[in-house]
Formats: structure tokens, sequence, C-alpha cells
């Protein structure tokens, strides 16, 4: 469900409007980076996730069938807390199980299952058994696995290579134009793309190559879904400046 305006308890001094967005922003609900759909309050630079601006007050997870997560604008108690999901710390909104103490980010929660690209399918784990692409170890956090099982990757390094640019966007907010934003993810990204390429060279041979090229381009899908919207728009997006 999407709407042109709302009114939001984490800004109850203006209404947010829609807005899609092709310049990463940090979201001033969960305080991570997010592209695509967001709500927003132009008067003020207050921007949010379409997750963080229009959460469920409670939902479940196929990962966690016991579990039942509350949605909480803070993580509760007073020790750091982390994400199930992608291991990255937890500093505002988030879906937390009372029970058993997992929290996930309002983008994790939302994860869709299946990235598809038309030519690769991506499916979500929480954990795999093969070793990630990035980082080349196993276990961790969740993961996007291809259907042909060779290339995977977690969510925790999709965020890790993100980590830069959010840092970026954190110093740079107010100082820089939001075009000059874009170019710092620009500079990022292709850094990523030589490492996969590296791998794939020395590791990976014939039919298995071809799919995991393939695997590496719906990177693009994985990016956008991790940063809150895996548009086929977004991943366009990003996809085009992995190219440059
Ligand atoms: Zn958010
Ligand atoms: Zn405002
Ligand atoms: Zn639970
Ligand atoms: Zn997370
Ligand atoms: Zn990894």
């Amino acid at each position: 469900m999407k709407y042109n305006e709302i009114s939001h308890f984490g800004h109850p001094q203006h209404k947010l409007k829609f807005e899609y967005t092709t310049d990463p922003f940090k979201c001033d609900g969960c305080k991570e980076v997010g592209i695509g759909s967001s709500y927003k309050c132009n008067t003020c630079d207050y921007d949010l996730h379409m997750h963080c601006a229009l959460p469920s007050p409670s939902i479940s997870h196929p990962f966690y069938t016991k579990c039942s997560f509350q949605f909480l604008a803070r993580p509760p108690g007073n020790t750091p807390r982390y994400c199930n999901a992608c291991e990255k710390d937890v500093t505002g909104f988030v879906y937390h199980c009372k029970s058993c103490g997992y929290d996930l980010h309002p983008c994790c929660a939302k994860l869709p299952m299946v990235l598809d690209d038309g030519e690769v399918k991506l499916y979500l784990y929480r954990k795999v058994s093969e070793s990630c692409h990035r980082c080349g170890r196993k276990g961790r956090s969740w993961s996007y696995r291809s259907a042909c099982k060779k290339y995977n990757l977690h969510v925790a390094c999709v965020k890790e290579m993100l980590v830069e640019t959010w840092h970026d966007l954190n110093v740079g907010r107010g100082s820089y134009s939001t075009g000059s934003s874009t170019r710092k993810l620009e500079t990022r990204i292709p850094s990523l793309k030589g490492t996969l390429q590296t791998r794939h060279h020395s590791k990976s041979k014939g039919k298995v190559q071809k799919c995991c090229e393939m695997a590496g381009l719906a990177l693009q899908f994985v990016i956008s879904a991790v940063l809150g919207d895996p548009t086929t728009l977004i991943a366009g997006v990003v996809g085009s400046l992995m190219s440059k």
C-alpha cells in the first residue's frame, strides 16, 4: 500500500510526502541508507524508507517461525543490539521479538525471499554452507544464493560494502548537495565489481561461470533490496553505476 502523503509519529510537525529518489539517503527512522521509494519532509530534510514510514505493528518471518516481531521506535534496553539478518547494529526503528531477543532492521525484515532479474534468481537463506563470494566465510548472516548454489553473498557483506558510502552520506549531510552523494556512491561500487570479477576468473569454469557472471549482475538487485527497494528501476540505477 502506498500513499502520497502520510503523518508519521517520528516527525509529527509536518506531513511526509512519497518520493521516488535515485539519490541515496540516510533514513531517519532506522538510521540505515536507503534509495528508491521514500517518504520525506523537504522542509526539514527528514527521510524514511517506505518500510520505516509504513511499518506493521507486528510481523512474523519465515526464518523464525516461532517468533512474533513487534515494531519499536528504538531498540529495547541499554546494551548494543545487532540485526540478526545483517549483523549491523540497531540504533533506530527495529522489529524485535521479546521472547527470543531477536532484532531485525525494518528493511532486513522485508528482504524478498527471491530476487528475480528475469534471468537469474537469487534465494534468501538464513545460513548457507558454501563460502561467500565477498568474504570467503561460511555461516554468518543471511545470504542470497543463486539457483546453481555456486554464488553466495552475505547480506552483511553487502551492508559492509555500503558502510563507507553510508558514512560519507552522514558526514556529508548538509554540506554536500544530493548530487555529490550520488557521485560518492559511484566511486564505491566499481571496486566491488572488481572484487567479484577477480573471484570469478580464478575460481569458476564453464557453465558455472556463466551462471555466476549473471548472478554478479544480479548483485545490483541485492544492493537495491538491502537499501530498501528491490525494484527494477533502482536496480537499473545501481547497475549503471557499477558499469562505469
Ligand atoms: Zn529506515
Ligand atoms: Zn518537517
Ligand atoms: Zn522469537
Ligand atoms: Zn539488518
Ligand atoms: Zn560474506
